[in-house]
């Protein structure tokens, strides 16, 4: 189960497509999900000459069952990693996570790869952070590997004699894998404590065994690129916001030292210097116009370490490799070049081609930090279901009716029944319902079904008749005009392939009281949307939610408890003028 939405995405030969892409994967319901991931499967499309195409962009990904919750963002933007981890604070915080071991999971990732890697690095029970070390040693023992620039570092797979690594680039078709002997590992993983002194001795700053409140682990962060290239999206913001910035600070110089150039840069990075350009243009700066100029044409850089340099204000590999831990390590890891078409492997390869859907383009940025809280909800009624679901019905009226003959009976007769006694009519009007309700995993309905002209299916009085023909398109969406029979409303959900029903005063409450029209698709939607709200202390919607709806809540589920945060105007904007209709799961 999941949070998917339609988004216009352009390839780099020009195709448009509009592709469902999640805004959230909660993996205890959709299994399938991590293992398209392992097989590099995931996210990912054809484009019109062969090549495979990884559409990167933000989504949450949950794991109840392995402890994992995971913020995945586009790999351009890892030079965010400390805002991308402050967000990951606020969309957990708060929200009752009794459902998992107090040992959960949080982390940052950066592309679909590195993604794959926390995957297997979990499935062969490696600690991610001993993983970015191994990283560390394939460089010391293959140094080669960084003098092209942007080397990723993947852990492919891991087998009885070895964990393997591949080694690719964002911006050549070289591909390596490294393997290195379980042996090596093994003597690591039980070192660890001396690993671990040997990490603080090195980075203080930088420890990955002690982060507080950061959440990004990744070898990449030891390479002074990604910060420098956030202090640049800083002054860049500074000046578009007509501050002034400093061009003397240490900062500041620092940054013109350490930034990749030339074709190097991402294509933001090239425009915010631009706006440094400009700025030092204004201010009549010449030697740092020159400077800057300079750096936006430049020939690429050896490598992104500053391997020579070994500068002290920044962390950097260096500092750690210079003072490895005694291991087994050199001349003992295996390297060979692999020869495939691009796309060839079952893991996420870098590809010049890929789609990039960054942070700042999410369908519904404010929502998007509450999908957790969606996907918690769905979870806490999965392990409460007899508690919940009789609630459900008695609170608020809903009910659902699969395809078999009883229940289809028993919603019809909510609406007054077949108004015949022909059972061979009887049985008709049946099948024209199962074949109303369509093959399921559908938004909207099926063809309408072949009936004969005087069948008794036309009966303007044929209240399921009404009900099919009125759910239509996105049916959540257009709730208002669902068939009512007293004060109940009934409708098709061709996702689930049931027919359902709810009390006509539920959907006031979504329509006027709830931030989306979505709670409306089914009972299980409605509890994860009221969930949400309930557990969302500053949403100003909260006051809509019944008193007796709370009360029952708190005694049932769990007391919401308050938060000493100010209260911010949240769902002001965001239900109005929505170009596309949300889809979830
Ligand atoms: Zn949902």
């Amino acid at each position: 189960m999941g949070v998917t939405r339609p988004y216009l995405v352009k390839t780099s030969n020009g195709e448009s497509k509009v592709l469902n892409l999640a805004d959230c994967v909660n993996i205890h319901r959709t299994p399938a999900v991590r293992d398209a991931i392992l097989k590099g499967e995931y996210n990912r499309i054809v484009s019109d000459d062969g090549h495979m195409i990884t559409v990167e962009k933000p989504f949450f990904y949950t794991d109840f069952d392995r402890n994992h919750l995971f913020l995945v963002k586009p790999r351009y933007e890892r030079h965010d990693w400390l805002d991308a981890s402050a967000q990951l604070e606020r969309m957990v915080k708060r929200v009752p996570l009794n459902i998992m071991t107090a040992d959960k999971k949080m982390r940052v990732i950066f592309g679909m790869g590195e993604l794959r890697e926390k995957l297997v690095a979990d499935d062969a029970s490696i600690d991610d952070r001993m993983v970015e070390l191994l990283k560390v040693l394939i460089i010391y023992d293959h140094p080669f590997l960084i003098k092209q620039p942007r080397l990723r570092l993947y852990l492919e797979k891991v087998s009885k004699q070895s964990y393997d690594f591949i080694a690719c680039y964002d911006h050549h078709p070289r591909n390596y894998r490294v393997g290195m002997p379980r042996k090596v590992v093994d003597e690591l993983v039980t070192n660890r404590a001396e690993v671990e002194k040997w990490i603080k001795q090195r980075h203080k700053k930088e420890n990955i065994f002690d982060l507080k409140k950061d959440h990004w682990v990744n070898f990449w962060r030891w390479s002074p690129v990604p910060s420098y290239l956030n202090s640049l999206k800083g002054y860049a913001k500074q000046i578009r916001e007509g501050k002034t910035i400093s061009v003397t600070d240490k900062g500041f110089k620092d940054m013109l030292k350490y930034l990749p150039r030339g074709s190097q840069l991402p294509a933001w990075a090239k425009k915010d210097l631009y706006e440094l350009l400009q700025f030092a243009k204004k201010k009549k700066l010449k030697k740092l116009q020159d400077q800057l100029f300079e750096l936006r044409f430049d020939r690429q850089l050896d490598d992104d370490w500053y391997l020579n340099d070994d500068p002290n204000d920044i962390d950097t590999l260096w500092k750690l490799m210079k003072d490895l831990p005694d291991t087994n390590v050199e001349g003992n890891t295996s390297l060979d070049e692999l020869n495939l078409a691009r796309g060839g492997g079952g893991w996420y390869e870098p590809d010049t081609g890929d789609i990039y859907i960054g942070s700042e383009e999410l369908f519904d940025k404010e929502r998007f930090e509450d999908v957790v809280r969606h996907e918690v909800g769905h979870a806490v009624h999965e392990a409460n279901d007899k508690k919940i679901n009789p609630w459900l019905k008695k609170q608020f009226g809903w009910m659902t009716f699969d395809m078999d003959d009883k229940q289809i009976d028993a919603w019809v007769d909510l609406m007054g029944g077949y108004k015949t006694n022909d059972p061979q009519v009887i049985k008709e009007l049946r099948k024209f319902l199962k074949a109303a309700l369509g093959p399921g995993s559908e938004w909207g309905p099926p063809k309408y079904p072949v009936i004969p002209r005087n069948h008794a299916w036309w009966n303007p009085d044929f209240g399921p008749r009404i009900a099919f023909e009125n759910s239509g398109n996105d049916w959540h969406e257009r709730n208002d005009k669902w068939y009512r029979y007293k004060d109940k409303a009934f409708f098709c959900n061709f996702y689930y392939q049931q027919f359902m029903v709810v009390n006509s005063s539920t959907l006031d409450l979504i329509n006027n009281g709830m931030p989306d029209k979505y709670a409306a698709t089914s009972p299980f939607e409605f509890f994860a949307e009221l969930y949400a709200l309930f557990y969302d202390m500053d949403d100003p919607m909260r006051k809509n939610i019944p008193k007796e709806v709370k009360d029952w809540l708190n005694t049932n589920v769990g007391k919401a408890t308050s938060s000493s945060q100010p209260k911010k105007p949240k769902h002001g904007i965001r239900r109005t003028n929505r170009a596309m209709p949300g889809r979830k799961r």
